[in-house]
């Protein structure tokens, strides 16, 4: 085979046929739906003190199934997941001068959250295995001023929720478990969920299991689940009626989910199981066709007793060793019709919002009472995240339904296409 095989130069794709969309959309949502529909309510929210306060059937019904299914006390519905971590940061009791540890390769949100009440992100680096925040460098970030940590089970692995835990338990620290990316996924036989203060769902439409746009937060404590409620529906408004005693941060917004949103997620938590155990088949069996390519091998750590879910399937890429950059293998694998992606997110604290320190006004939260924060968001602060970013991590969406072996079969194939003529292509690339 010669470079001019590859499809970049106008060979034969791997990919001949297009691949089937996923769409879990189905009878049921839309029954459940039309349900809502024919009652006429669309939301039955009230801010005012009184049972309208908790929102209606739908959502209820929603957050007890939700509750049930993994096993926690309380569940509390929000219109995304960004908005019930921006309510968990609040619940807490976070605020100005405090900071709150979080990764940096993650959706925005798991930091920003943390910024809206006025507390300070501080990041601690990925662990090289599994893409999710390190407890060793979470340890190292510790200062007086730390509160919370908020883990990230990013693209489907389950962080060391274990060690996690031991440690704010050490150091009196809350924990957050975002679970946008690994509903389903357990540690130790455990759901992950169960580990932290609060954990939290996505519903967002590209989530395993979604309603278009929506959140679930999950908590064993009833303080907390009151705090979440009485932030996402106007909780200045009712606190005093309802007994609160401790107003900070009881102020809310409108942080609502519909009566439509809430009756599609019930349907399709009940698929959650279904769509997951493929998921696990696939990477599984992708895991085995990926031994024989030299330099690419799974992104994982995951002990037996351990469920990744695989949001994404993570690989590491080592350009040393397959002799060609990860940008040309991608472009070259990707003009075959595979969506291979690279790099995911660039490492939050690179954003100008942190390497200028302007989220506010006056420097605000990073300049605080004449105090400048000490936290620390130069290039270098978390090389191993800054590796996955630049040089070592490709993924994709290859392990999902309705896709089989036979999709994943054209990943290997593409892969080791382009890999059979990486000193081609890498002559080609230096000589032009
Ligand atoms: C999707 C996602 C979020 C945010 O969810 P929304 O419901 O879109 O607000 C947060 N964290 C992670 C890791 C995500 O993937």
């Amino acid at each position: 085979m010669t470079v001019s095989e590859l499809a970049l130069f106008g060979g034969p794709k791997v990919v001949t046929a297009p691949w089937p969309e996923s769409n879990t959309i189905g009878a049921d949502e839309k029954q459940a739906v039309m349900e809502v529909l024919d009652s006429g309510v669309l939301s039955a929210f009230r801010g005012t003190a009184g049972p309208d306060f908790l929102g209606g059937p739908a959502v209820r019904e929603l957050e007890s199934a939700w509750a049930a299914k993994f096993g926690v006390r309380y569940a509390v519905c929000f219109n995304s997941l960004t908005s019930g971590l921006i309510a968990s940061i609040g619940a807490l009791r976070i605020g100005p001068g405090d900071e709150v540890i979080v990764p940096p390769f993650t959706m925005q949100a798991s930091a920003t959250c943390v910024l809206m009440y006025g507390a300070v992100p501080v990041f601690a680096d990925i662990h090289p295995e599994t893409c999710c925040i390190d407890p060793a460098s979470i340890e190292s970030k510790i200062t007086p001023r730390t509160k919370a940590i908020v883990a990230v089970h990013l693209m489907g692995h389950p962080a060391d929720m274990i060690a996690i835990m031991e440690i704010a338990r050490h150091h009196k620290l809350k924990v957050i478990e975002d679970i946008a990316q690994a509903p389903g996924g357990q540690l130790g036989g455990q759901w992950l969920g169960q580990f932290g203060d609060i954990g939290g769902f996505s519903l967002n439409y590209h989530k395993t299991i979604h309603s278009g746009e929506g959140g679930v937060m999950v908590t064993d404590d009833e303080d907390l689940a009151l705090r979440l409620q009485l932030i996402r529906n106007h909780g200045e408004a009712v606190a005093e009626e309802m007994g609160v005693k401790d107003f900070v941060n009881t102020f809310g917004g409108n942080l609502r989910m519909t009566e439509m949103e809430a009756a599609v997620a019930k349907e399709q938590l009940k698929k959650l199981e279904d769509l997951t155990v493929p998921r696990i088949r696939l990477a599984e069996y992708l895991d085995k066709k990926i031994e024989n390519l030299s330099g690419i091998r799974p992104w994982r750590k995951t002990a037996p007793r351990d469920r990744h879910v695989y949001y994404f399937y993570a690989m590491h890429y080592d350009a040393v060793e397959t002799g060609l950059s990860r940008e040309s293998f991608v472009e070259a694998v990707r003009a075959e019709g595979i969506e291979l992606r690279q790099a995911y997110i660039k490492p939050i604290y690179l954003e100008a919002l942190f390497q200028q320190r302007v989220a506010y006004k006056s420097n605000f939260p990073f300049v605080f009472e004449g105090q400048n924060s000490e936290a620390n968001y130069k290039k270098g602060i978390c090389p191993i995240t800054e590796d996955a970013y630049e040089k070592s991590l490709i993924f994709g969406k290859f392990c999902r339904v309705p896709l089989t072996e036979v999709h994943v079969d054209q990943v290997v194939e593409a892969m080791a296409k382009v890999l059979s003529l990486a000193g081609e292509l890498k002559k080609r690339n230096d000589a032009a």
